[in-house]
């Protein structure tokens, strides 16, 4: 996770509160920290802390770090802890002027290509495979022009890396050459505008242009907008995911609505595994669209079973388990009026730990339903990520070692059933060489120590 965006705005005073609408759109890719930087006056000014966006920039903050063109980032961590040494974007200084780096992903090769740089005398500050992108970036910028050195990158790079940099004045987009993690790009009146996903685009009054494809750069320089083919592939891994739960379902992704992607993961559930039940609810909020499809498909009504405090941040993405299972109790709650005496089925987008799923089996039959089914809209997860998410040893994942019936056991559901994998690529409408699908195949579309590659 993590949400990345660039802005070229022709009105100064406004291009950080432009970043600022822009990664509050994302502001679900990451609650860790939050930074933008600006270029102004030959200089970088960076503002970053840690926290949701409205607890790191005031309207204060915002009038001081102007600038024509800035870059933002909301963070989520996997590679480095949560704090502030690791919020981005990173700076680094060099004779090649100033670079300022936000990133998503995760860099497969991060520690190899830290210690050949520490062994250089190179200084790290921070725990972050970003800072290693940046100081690479920096090197070469020393030699070569933007493209040369984007693509001198991508040669040292194994992993997931979608960037926004700002390289001294320049906006530059890039897309690792799997394409993993998505970035488009924006047209508006005051300029331009990158941006992880569509929906942030859209709030700021844009115009979506285009994604950037894997391996492109898109370079924007003087309200002049450049896309340019840095690194070649013959295959993509678009991350899956993306659709099943990290992005929002208002958002377009490498031509593809998330909302529609989803929708039909609810509707291809419902005829693989039917059950006789009264009502439908959805894990609230990223299980909606499916349970609404799976609704539909099965003609069993639509109701809430399960009802939000808007407030909790997304339980999956706190970094350590205790928070997680203590937000739990906090984020939902059961509607008594809607389950008591029901046949009810849940609808998930997915399981991950399945502490959650549990908890909820349990407050929903402690409401008084008569039997509760789940359903899950990805098929399970049994293997780590990577490129980007936390969930990175085996252990941790329900699916890992389990069979769809010990899981139900463990669950109390009375009946479990996921999404088969051709079910899923039917509903994003992907051809299987296209998408990473590694946590639910256990085949990874690079080489990662100890694990399969699908080559
Ligand atoms: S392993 Fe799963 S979560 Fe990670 S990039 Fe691939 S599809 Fe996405």
């Amino acid at each position: 996770m993590c949400g990345v965006v660039g802005v070229y705005c022709n009105d100064e005073n406004l291009t950080s509160k432009i970043t600022y609408y822009l990664l509050f759109s994302l502001q679900h890719r990451g609650q860790e920290s939050a930074g933008i930087a600006t270029f102004h006056n030959n200089m970088v000014h960076l503002h970053k802390g840690m926290g949701l966006l409205n607890e790191v920039f005031s309207q204060e903050i915002l009038n001081r770090i102007n600038g024509s063109s800035a870059i933002g980032h909301v963070r989520y961590s996997t590679t480095g802890e949560s704090k502030i040494e690791n919020a981005q974007p990173l700076l680094v200084k060099s004779k090649a002027g100033m670079i300022a780096v936000a990133h998503n992903g995760n860099l497969v090769n991060y520690w190899g290509l830290r210690m050949k740089l520490e062994n250089e005398s190179r200084v790290f500050l921070t725990d972050s495979d970003t800072e290693v992108i940046a100081q690479l970036l920096s090197n070469y910028l020393l030699k070569y022009g933007i493209q040369e050195s984007l693509a001198k990158l991508d040669e040292a790079l194994i992993g997931s890396y979608t960037l926004t940099m700002l390289i001294n004045d320049k906006i530059v987009g890039f897309r690792d050459p799997l394409g993993f993690k998505p970035l488009c790009v924006g047209e508006a009146d005051f300029g331009y505008v990158i941006a992880s996903e569509s929906c942030a685009i859209d709030a700021v009054g844009a115009k979506l242009i285009r994604d950037v494809k894997p391996g492109e750069a898109v370079i924007i320089e003087t309200n002049n907008v450049e896309f340019v083919k840095i690194a070649k592939s013959n295959k993509k891994a678009l991350c899956v995911f993306e659709y099943i739960y990290f992005a929002r379902p208002d958002s377009i992704i490498d031509g593809k609505s998330v909302y529609e992607a989803r929708h039909n993961m609810g509707r291809i559930l419902a005829k693989e595994s039917y059950v006789e039940a009264d009502i439908i609810s959805s894990i609230p909020d990223s299980g909606i669209t499916a349970s609404i499809g799976f609704s539909q498909e099965s003609g069993i009504p639509y109701l809430e079973a399960l009802i939000k405090n808007r407030y909790v941040g997304r339980t999956f993405i706190m970094p350590e388990q205790k928070l997680r299972e203590f937000s739990v109790k906090l984020k939902v709650n059961a509607v008594r009026r809607n389950v008591e005496g029901k046949r009810v089925v849940l609808v998930d987008d997915s399981i991950v730990r399945g502490t959650t799923s549990r908890k909820i089996v349990e407050m929903v039959r402690k409401a008084g339903a008569k039997e509760v089914h789940f359903r899950v809209g990805s098929p399970p997860i049994i293997a780590p990520c990577y490129f980007g998410i936390d969930m990175s040893t085996r252990e941790e994942l329900i699916a890992s070692s389990r069979s769809v019936e010990e899981i139900r056991k463990m669950l109390n559901a009375d009946t479990l059933a996921y999404l088969s994998l051709d079910g899923l690529l039917k509903a994003v409408g992907f051809d299987r060489k296209e998408l990473c699908l590694a946590c639910l195949t256990s085949l990874y579309p690079v080489e990662v120590p100890g694990e399969r590659c699908c080559g």
